[in-house]
């Protein structure tokens, strides 16, 4: 805990955001993503945009895997959870994501279908080797931070023999989502939404290194710094792409150094290659299809494959038309910008998955910032007031 304090510190944290007061150029704005949503809830629950100049905006973005799971998806989920012979497992989050005609996989469970939930994907296989008699399926979702556990579940499979296992696999790739952001109209024609450069994920970097960010840098100038979960790693990255959007560069920098390096995890990757390999296409929420932007099991693997055992047929679906999560997830809008924020649609009673996941942005800002104007620079609680170095623009 010593170790995870030491990036909460108060004092530090003040420090560091007198150097970004004192390195943000007035003349200009600077507008950073966060890709991940785990980042998005280390900066609601520390306050961390308080400490940040008013021209230092931070952008959300949709590195939440549960929020980008496209609706037809979710769906074939519970078309596989309907059929009397499956145990589907999944992590807590899916269950409560609403799919087609409101209906969810809790829903499901409540009238009677075998929907188990699970901590760990290792779980899924356990029911497995104890219910010969049902057939399991892991409902696999995730960016590449979970698919090396989900390989490692195929192959375990494939060596114990297990003919009741199998996955149904929506695993998707980072770098395909950030280029279809920066593919984007809304950033590249209209300017809707800006985006100076990238607060990078830890996590999923631990496993594909730095290396697949530089093309971004290079191809399009912008800067990524890839940076752990905790404030202070936060603010030093912001401080980082600052200092890079001054000097006029546009590099790949890694502020995480305890966890990630520039080939990432060898056997991780080693694993991933084994079982899976791309889909030519693969459609997400807010994003629309994505060429080569998820994965799917190998032929090799096929009936560890639950859209082939079970010859699952996958339709597009309309996403509720109320719910602003698509344009919340490329950026383009913000929680409080939708009309159902906090009313109809709560934790409680979510419309979307941004309000279901525990990495959502609507979540984070129902948890800490409801009736707050985000982009005001009104003081929270948290990193920013543990500090008796009060910045400036805390207290703004
Ligand atoms: S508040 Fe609810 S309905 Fe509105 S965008 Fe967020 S999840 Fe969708």
């Amino acid at each position: 805990m010593r170790f995870i304090d030491g990036f909460r510190d108060g004092r530090s944290a003040a420090a560091l955001a007198r150097l970004i007061d004192a390195e943000a150029r007035r003349e200009r704005d600077y507008y950073l993503m966060e890709f991940c949503g785990g980042h998005t809830h280390a900066i609601f629950r520390h306050g961390v945009q308080d400490l940040l100049p008013p021209n230092v905006h931070l952008v959300h973005g949709p590195g939440c895997p549960v929020c980008v799971l496209a609706t037809g998806r979710l769906d074939g989920a519970l078309e596989l959870a309907r059929r009397p012979e499956i145990t589907l497992v999944s992590y807590g989050d899916m269950l409560r994501v609403p799919a087609s005609r409101r209906a969810s996989l809790l829903k499901l469970r409540a009238g009677g279908a075998d929907v188990r939930m699970a901590y760990s994907a290792a779980e899924a296989l356990q029911i497995a080797r104890t219910e010969p008699h049902r057939q399991v399926v892991f409902f696999a979702v995730g960016f590449e931070t979970t698919t090396p556990a989900t390989a490692h579940l195929i192959l375990e499979a494939q060596r114990l023999g297990l003919a009741n296992f199998s996955v149904y696999c929506n695993h998707v790739l980072t770098p395909a989502a950030i280029l279809s952001i920066l593919d984007a109209p809304e950033v590249r024609e209209l300017g809707a939404v800006r985006v100076d450069g990238f607060i990078g994920p830890s996590h999923v970097s631990a496993v594909i290194g730095s290396q697949p960010y530089e093309y971004f840098a290079e191809e399009y100038q912008r800067p990524v710094v890839i940076a752990g979960f905790e404030p202070l790693d936060v603010l030093l990255a912001i401080r980082m792409l600052i200092e890079q959007l001054n000097q006029g560069r546009a590099c790949v920098q890694n502020e995480f150094t305890r966890g990630v390096t520039r080939e990432g995890n060898r056997r991780a990757q080693q694993l991933v290659a084994e079982v899976f390999e791309l889909r030519s296409s693969f459609p997400w929420r807010g994003l629309g299809e994505l060429p080569y932007s998820a994965l799917r099991i190998k032929a090799a693997y096929a009936r560890f494959d639950a859209e082939r055992r079970f010859e699952l047929t996958l339709a597009p679906a309309a996403e509720n038309k109320a719910c602003q999560c698509p344009a919340i997830i490329r950026g383009v809008r913000k929680p409080t910008d939708c009309a159902l924020f906090g009313s109809v649609c709560t934790p409680r009673n979510p419309i979307g998955s941004c309000m279901v996941s525990a990495e959502g942005a609507c979540a984070a800002y129902y948890k800490y910032r409801r009736g707050v104007s985000v982009s005001s620079g009104v003081s929270a609680p948290s990193v920013a007031s543990t500090s008796s170095h009060a910045h400036p623009a805390a207290s703004a």
